[in-house]
């Protein structure tokens, strides 16, 4: 299907939530399209604890955050949903056609997706990678500056920066090793927010470590060519040469702009009933995103509303289907 299609179920938020919802959705022939504001799915399992050990989740007696979301991964994309990261859904509007209700997903950068149902699967909000307020930072995004390191080949050979003290800036800073021609590690404090293992291994690379040094400036025209960083306790400055830079600072989340599409909010939370359903026609909420009573934000509850919410929200878009799924141990 192409992004013009009107797809069954739309899920905003590749999270556990929205995760399940895609794989109950596509058990139930739904065609099904999961967007998230993160080039990466996982919600906050990969943006905040990718490598600590989760010990509540049915069926695994302790597994790692981000081993659990390559699970979910499989799993969702068993029935081939649609997926497009790095989109953030800024606004949700409802039209009819040929006497049908459409839904329209905006999102940056300007796309439109259209949809029958959705399901709001969004967490505490939209993830974006924190940032740094320095001269040319933003211009020089794609030309060197990079917030992710999604593909290690784009730095081979190169000098690369890597900014920050937690598990992201030490794990990049370590798989990049192999990669790149030199790699620089600058942290503004000497305490690390990372593994211990992570941070004896970084400091037995060879790697360059400049602790309590902050990113200053950049320097370069079509590229980045060099980087000033200081010293935050004595001023002195340093420039060196490089070829990117690689913002490893952690995540800020934004509930932004779903606070304005009309849904009935407690707080930062949406209001559910049972069904999952929203006050707004054919949108469904699930996950941490959601209030009712006895609400608990655990993994485990919020892909059980995910199962509920997609189960609704195909018995809304073909109402002679049953809401009840049957058991999956029948079909597959
Ligand atoms: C440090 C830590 C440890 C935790 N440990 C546990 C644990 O041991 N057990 C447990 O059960 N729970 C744990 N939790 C809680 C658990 O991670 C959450 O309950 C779970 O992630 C909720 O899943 P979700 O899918 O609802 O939302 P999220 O995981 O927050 O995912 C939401 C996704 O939606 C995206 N999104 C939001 N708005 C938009 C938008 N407008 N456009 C596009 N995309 C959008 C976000 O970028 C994000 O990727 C922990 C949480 C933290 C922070």
């Amino acid at each position: 299907m192409s992004r013009q299609d009107i797809y069954d179920i739309t899920i905003i938020g590749g999270g556990p939530s929205g995760l399940f919802a895609a794989f109950y959705a596509g058990l139930r022939g739904a065609s099904t399209k999961v967007i998230d504001s993160l080039p990466q799915l996982g919600g906050q399992l990969m943006a905040l604890y990718p490598d600590k050990y989760i010990y509540d989740i049915p069926g695994f007696p302790k597994v790692l955050a981000r081993e659990f979301v390559d699970l979910q991964v499989e799993q969702a994309m068993a029935f081939s949903p649609s997926i497009c990261l790095e989109e953030k859904v800024t606004d949700l509007r409802h039209r009819e056609e040929n006497g049908h209700l459409v839904l329209e997903l905006e999102t940056e950068p300007g796309h439109v997706h259209l949809s029958r149902t959705v399901i709001i699967a969004a967490g505490v909000g939209a993830f974006m990678p924190r940032t740094l307020d320095i001269p040319d930072l933003e211009r020089m995004e794609g030309k060197g500056v990079h917030y992710f390191v999604k593909n290690l080949e784009v730095f081979r050979g190169q000098k690369v920066l890597v900014v920050g003290g937690g598990d992201t800036a030490l794990d990049w800073a370590l798989s990049l090793l192999p990669i790149a021609q030199q790699v620089t590690l600058v942290h503004r404090n000497d305490r690390f927010r990372a593994h211990e293992e992570s941070v004896r291994e970084v400091f037995a690379s060879p790697s360059e470590i400049l602790l309590f040094h902050e990113l200053k400036e950049l320097h370069g025209n079509d590229h980045v060519e060099a980087a000033t960083i200081f010293h935050n306790k004595t001023g002195a400055e340093l420039t060196i040469e490089i070829d990117a830079v690689v913002l490893g600072l952690g995540f800020l989340a934004n509930l932004g702009p779903i606070r304005e599409w009309g849904l009935e909010l407690t707080k930062n939370s949406i209001e559910v009933d049972p069904t999952m359903r929203t006050n707004l026609p054919a949108v469904y909420a699930v996950g941490d995103i959601t209030n009712y009573e006895g609400k608990l934000k655990l993994i485990a509850t919020a892909t059980a509303e995910a199962a509920t919410a997609a189960n609704y929200a195909k018995n809304y878009i073909d109402p002679q289907s049953r809401v009840f799924p049957g058991h999956s141990s029948d079909k597959l």
